[in-house]
């Protein structure tokens, strides 16, 4: 039996890759998407489909639909998306979170909130378990993110004690891949867009910050998995291979092209020093771990680049 699936923010980086795989197993979409940060181009392959729907539509407006399945991802994830208008941003958080889970109660649906590992904030626990309440400043430049992604969880476990709705949530390492936006000013990109520009890559800091990524097909896998097993979460979805910004660099630079400077800038602040998930709980309960490493992953979407980024 199919099912009827809301996917919010789905014309974004990961919630097409999302839809591609709801798509192809024959489900029924709605993509729905205020197109602050995502492309129409995106999801233009179903576009027509007899199972597609696609509405423009902002997340912090309530919405009627019909659907078994909310998967609510809309939310800026790029910290200069996100702090280019931060109080838009919170609201996002807090007021569409709130519309999807009053749209999950008035129809029964399941939803899944895509929350972050930035709930961990600069963490003083390394590697961060779901039991981490995290190091979060409430005042900062990341904070309408952050603060924004801790009262969406908080929202929906709420609706679930008050109201019985079924949660699924879902803590996001930082994930990359195919469709990342080439002004997305997140490091992956930065660095893949500077180096098929035959730019410099600008490393924050001493480049001594760590970070561990996740190929966006694994995430994928790890969402389908969780909305459909029993657990409610908070759950742990990333790569634990932990790399330095300097490691990803060079690693990004000898691909593409070795001769480039790599160029130091100042660190951002609140700018978190380490992050890495335990991934104990997914093991367990999903039965998931990611399969691609970071040199694998990085081909397909340096070779996605290259067909969008001329050279200077
Ligand atoms: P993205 O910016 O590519 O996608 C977000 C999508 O939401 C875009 O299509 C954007 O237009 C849409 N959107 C934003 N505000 C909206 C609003 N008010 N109403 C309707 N649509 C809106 O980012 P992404 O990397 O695909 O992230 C998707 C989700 O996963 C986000 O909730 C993000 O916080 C979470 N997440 C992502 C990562 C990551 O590394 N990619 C890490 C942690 C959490
Ligand atoms: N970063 C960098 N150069 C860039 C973009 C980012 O050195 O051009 C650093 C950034 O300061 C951070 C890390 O890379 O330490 C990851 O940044 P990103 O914005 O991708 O994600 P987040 O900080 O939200 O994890």
């Amino acid at each position: 039996m199919t099912m009827r699936h809301l996917v919010t923010g789905g014309a974004g980086f990961v919630g097409s890759h999302l839809v591609d795989r709801l798509m192809a197993a024959g489900e029924e979409v709605i993509c729905l998407d205020n197109y602050f940060t995502g492309r129409k181009d995106n999801i233009r392959q179903w576009i027509g489909h007899p199972n597609f729907e696609l509405i423009r539509h902002d997340v912090t407006e309530p919405i009627r639909l019909e659907v078994d399945r909310i998967w609510h991802l809309a939310c800026p994830a790029s910290p200069v998306h996100y702090q280019f208008n931060p109080i838009k941003t919170a609201k996002t958080s807090f007021l569409g979170t709130y519309n999807m889970l009053g749209l999950a109660r008035r129809v029964g649906a399941r939803l899944m909130l895509a929350s972050t590992s930035e709930v961990y904030g600069d963490p003083e626990v390394h590697p961060q378990p779901e039991s981490y309440r995290g190091c979060v400043n409430t005042i900062g430049i990341r904070s309408c993110y952050d603060e924004g992604k801790r009262i969406a969880e908080t929202l929906c476990f709420d609706y679930q004690r008050m109201h019985g709705v079924e949660i699924r949530v879902v803590r996001i390492f930082n994930t990359y891949g195919p469709r990342m936006l080439e002004n997305d000013g997140r490091v992956v990109s930065n660095f893949i867009v500077q180096a098929l520009r035959g730019e410099p890559l600008t490393l924050y800091g001493d480049g001594m910050q760590t970070r561990s990524f996740c190929y966006v097909d694994d995430l994928v896998e790890g969402f389908l998995r969780l909305m459909e097993c029993s657990h409610t979460g908070p759950i742990n979805i990333g790569n634990p291979g932990e790399f330095t910004i300097k490691q990803l660099a060079e690693l990004v630079r000898d691909r593409i092209n070795p001769q480039l400077d790599l160029v130091y800038r100042p660190l951002p602040q609140d700018d978190p020093m380490q992050r890495q998930p335990v991934i104990d709980l997914a093991r367990e309960v999903l039965a998931w771990e990611p399969k691609v490493s970071l040199q694998e992953g990085l081909e397909p979407t340096i070779a996605d680049f290259r067909r969008r980024v001329a050279p200077n």
